[in-house]
């Protein structure tokens, strides 16, 4: 049977950081993928200030910067007033590496990394690999891989589990999901078309809220995307249909003959895994946690996540396995997810809506005064740019 010290299932951005650190940190990484590739996914387009840190660690930052946009400022915007609260990292400028947010398509990342693995000499990249089993051993894991003609067994040191929000691994563990689904899907659309030749003063980042229907507005290099909430009684085929994406590009820009590149529906959760270390086996990103992306919070806490988790693989494979390191991650990770992510999300969805129950007059004030004041200002800069939550998880012992 094959060996390796350490497999990572899934190739998205979460397994392609897990392994390329595993793997410049000396050791043996076995990354499997069930796809032929790393899939052109467009759904996280932005990275935060810390994640270019790390990213910066691993030597890639700059590549991945010149693929994508710089966007120091986000706006907070009101449709029916055309109020605009605008953050502006810029403001960090001295105190971070990385005053912006990096506006990139995820796939770009994804893709970078699952090169430099296939050229490094400790990695391995095993596409068309799906993980349909596991069992772990006293000192170990064995894992089994459903490749194009056979069941391929490799047995590792430890399992990463970055298989993403369906996780078979996450599922055969039994761990608990809690949480919820949202009644309403988001619906993205994608065009070429420049939103900026319409709507004045946009930046490239920009919250919309709306009594008839909030938006988020996304620039990454290749296109604008438009993100709007979809009933739970719309089907599928009309939410993809002309009809329905001229009616968002009539309300949005007051013409509806925009070329899409991209109609896609995603279905929204806030649920975290109850535990996220099982003996060798530990789950990271959207298989630990889902929330919904305002905020851009999902693949960067995921990021965080393997950060961590390599690091407490780094002193096990070095040193001898001691349960407590994976406690620890465990410690660090989770809590923050609620207390942070899940919770930071759903307030900023809230932050959009005109729900009848909620008062968003008072809200939006709420905005402002932290808005107005310079240091209260700048502790909302860092906590949504996620030092903040990231210095706490890394504090906990
Ligand atoms: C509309 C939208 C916008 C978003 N925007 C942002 C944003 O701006 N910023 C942000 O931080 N987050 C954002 N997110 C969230 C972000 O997309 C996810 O958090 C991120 O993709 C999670 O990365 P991951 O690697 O954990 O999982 P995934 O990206 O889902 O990757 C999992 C990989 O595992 C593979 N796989 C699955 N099962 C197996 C198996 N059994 N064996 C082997 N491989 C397997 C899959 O093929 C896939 O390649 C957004 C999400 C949505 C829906």
């Amino acid at each position: 049977m094959e060996t390796t010290q350490v497999i990572v299932a899934g190739a998205g951005p979460v397994g392609t950081v897990a392994a390329y650190r595993l793997a410049c940190m000396g050791f043996d990484v076995v990354l499997c993928e069930a796809g032929p590739n790393c899939a052109i996914d467009m759904r996280a387009s932005t990275i935060h200030s810390p994640t270019l840190e790390m990213l910066d660690e691993l030597g890639i930052a700059e590549e991945l910067i010149a693929q994508g946009l710089k966007a120091p400022e986000y706006h907070f915007r009101e449709r029916d007033t055309g109020e605009v609260v605008s953050f502006d990292l810029s403001e960090l400028e001295g105190e971070v590496k990385y005053p912006f947010r990096l506006q990139c398509e995820q796939y770009k990342l994804a893709n970078l990394l699952a090169k430099k693995l296939e050229e490094h000499p400790r990695a391995q990249v095993k596409f068309n690999h799906r993980v349909v089993a596991f069992n772990q051993t006293e000192d170990g894991v064995e894992v089994a891989l459903e490749g194009p003609f056979a069941i391929e067994k490799i047995q590792a040191k430890y399992l990463v589990a970055a298989d993403g929000g369906n996780s078979i691994i996450r599922k055969w563990l039994g761990v608990e999901f809690d949480g919820f689904t949202y009644p309403e899907r988001f619906l993205t659309l994608s065009t070429e078309v420049d939103l900026a030749d319409y709507i004045p003063n946009l930046c490239y980042v920009n919250y919309i809220s709306d009594p008839k229907e909030w938006m988020v507005l996304l620039r990454v290099p290749s296109a604008w995307r438009i993100l709007v909430p979809a009933k739970e009684d719309q089907p599928d085929d009309w939410l993809k249909s002309e009809e329905k994406k001229n009616q968002v590009f009539e309300h949005l820009i007051g013409r509806s003959d925009v070329a899409t590149s991209h109609r896609t529906i995603y279905r929204v959760h806030q649920r975290v895994a109850k535990q996220f270390n099982h003996g060798r086996v530990c789950l990271v990103g959207d298989a630990a946690h889902l929330n919904n992306p305002l905020g851009g919070f999902g693949m960067n806490s995921g990021i965080h996540d393997a950060w961590e988790l390599c690091s407490q693989i780094e002193q096990n494979l070095k040193q001898g396995h001691d349960d407590a390191r994976f406690d620890l991650y465990d410690r660090r990770r989770r809590p923050v997810t609620h207390s942070f992510i899940q919770a930071q999300t759903m307030q900023n969805k809230k932050m959009l809506e005109h729900s009848p129950e909620e008062n968003h007059a008072q809200r939006l004030q709420e905005m402002k005064d932290i808005h107005a004041d310079r240091e209260t200002r700048l502790a909302y800069l860092r906590k949504q740019a996620m030092f903040t939550c990231l210095a706490e998880a890394n504090a906990v012992n």
